[in-house]
């Protein structure tokens, strides 16, 4: 007998990654219209919860009104002689894949990001009530994670309560964040990897140092070596950080074959601080996105509750999907909010001298990690709206970035009869997908190419900033 033989849906590892259009939910919880959303686990008592125990607060599945966004919490809070507060962070990460076990149920993200949807089909098929999903939830975690020897689950959808409960959540999403603050790379025994997002992008595997915090913002440092302590045959795994090959760019002989091993040698290097070369992979759940802008040759930030479009003209979810499935693209990375904080963050690329626009809400976020003489030089979407605005403003507050523009050499083409040879000096770092690059520059070679042109003209388009 099945242990979901009461649940009217099915729930499997099939459901993952279905993805439900609007057009199609019978309900959203949280996502993008919503501003109070979140998803919290804490660590209690054994004798302040009850075993088994769902309580909504607020209105049911069935009585909510269809078709609409709604405000959402889910609390989860677990006990057992085995279950420390650092492993808070790696259960909660969970919720996203148990959800998405049940037929019809979409949850995307984490934290205070969360996005949730009910399709009509499976609320015709009876997944009416909370109760339904929380004693999914309940069963899966007590056979995935048997160290949990008591769960007690609260769903909210009253709007006040879910304002009061994502006030507190964010308290501890803070704390947690913030212990792992001051503790260097250098300084870690080990770091650790996460391979949860492999069921959306197969190659993604990410490697989790103090200073690197994981892409989705949710799992540190201290909870990926709390969960590879107690599960460390899971999806979260020590890594012997090995020989360090580059302490600049963060290059690891030990994150290299874990990154191999894991992705089943799709990747096998990684260049922990930097968002060219070799970046770190992008799965589809990271918190924001850097992104190159040519026309600068600066690097912009976005996040995923960023609504507007970018400095570039682009959404965040056009540019996500170019970054996504595991891969990594060269200019174009996924990071975590508190990565933003970290000092080694994109240092091999110039760190925050690089940075030359983000959204006005992240910079209020982080603005005490951003060094003051590059602060008010980092233009918003309140300053700029197009990319000739932004040249404007980067000249005017006297960016860092306008140094890079003037040490630019030209390129140089030569012709020969075994083809036509392009050398681009000097350039520490710029993005060419496919094409792979080597320091001091990169070289384009057309073999037994064909170029008739009447007029050939070959400039550094950065001159013209
Ligand atoms: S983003 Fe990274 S750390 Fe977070 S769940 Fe996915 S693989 Fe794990």
């Amino acid at each position: 007998m099945s242990m979901f033989e009461d649940i009217p849906v099915s729930i499997g590892v099939i459901y993952e990654g279905e993805r439900i259009r609007w057009k199609d939910i019978y309900v959203e919880l949280g996502g993008p219209r919503e501003k109070y959303k979140f998803e919290l686990v804490k660590v209690r008592n054994e004798k302040d919860i009850e075993d088994g125990k769902i309580i909504i607060i607020g209105s049911d599945l069935k009585d909510l009104k269809p078709g609409q966004s709604y405000a959402f919490g889910i609390l989860i809070e677990v006990a057992g002689k085995d279950v420390e507060a650092e492993l808070e962070g790696v259960i909660e990460r969970r919720i996203h894949e148990y959800i998405n076990y049940i037929e019809g149920v979409m949850h995307l993200n984490q934290r205070y990001d969360i996005h949730l949807r009910l399709n009509k089909k499976s609320f015709n098929k009876g997944l009416n009530s909370f109760n339904l999903i929380g004693k999914v939830l309940e069963r899966l975690y007590k056979s995935e994670m048997p160290f949990i020897q008591k769960i007690q689950i609260t769903f909210i959808t009253n709007p006040s309560a879910v304002t009061t409960a994502f006030e507190e959540a964010i308290v501890t999403y803070e704390t947690r964040d913030a212990k792992a603050r001051g503790m260097k790379d250098e300084a870690a025994d080990a770091f650790y990897g996460c391979t949860l997002c492999q069921s959306f992008a197969p190659t993604h595997c990410c490697i989790i140092t103090p200073q690197r915090y994981s892409n989705c913002g949710a799992i540190s440092w201290f909870d990926g070596r709390a969960a590879a302590r107690i599960d460390p045959k899971g999806p979260l795994f020590k890594i012997d950080k090995g020989e360090c090959l580059d302490s600049w760019k963060g290059e690891f002989a030990g994150a290299n074959e874990s990154l191999k091993e894991k992705t089943l040698g799709e990747v096998d290097r990684v260049w922990l601080y930097s968002a060219f070369g070799y970046p770190h992979t992008s799965c589809g759940c990271f918190e924001g996105l850097a992104f190159y802008i040519p026309e600068v040759d600066g690097l912009g930030l976005v996040y995923r509750d960023f609504k507007g479009r970018t400095v570039n003209g682009l959404p965040f979810a056009t540019m996500a999907d170019s970054a996504a499935g595991g891969r990594q693209v060269d200019g174009f990375h996924g990071v975590s909010i508190e990565y933003l904080r970290s000092p080694k963050f994109l240092q091999v690329d110039g760190g925050w001298n690089r940075i030359v626009w983000m959204p006005s809400s992240i910079k209020e976020r982080v603005k005490d990690y951003i060094p003051a003489d590059v602060v008010n030089k980092i233009s918003t979407e309140k300053d700029v709206e197009t990319l000739d605005q932004l040249k404007e403003f980067l000249e005017r507050q006297e960016h860092p970035i306008i140094e890079r523009w003037q040490d630019e050499e030209e390129p140089v083409l030569t012709l020969s009869e075994e083809g036509a040879k392009l050398t681009v000096p000097q350039i520490t770092s710029i993005p060419i997908s496919g094409i792979p690059t080597a320091t001091g520059g990169f070289t384009i070679i057309l073999k037994n190419a064909k170029i008739i042109a009447k007029k050939l003209i070959i400039r550094s388009e950065k001159k013209k900033v």
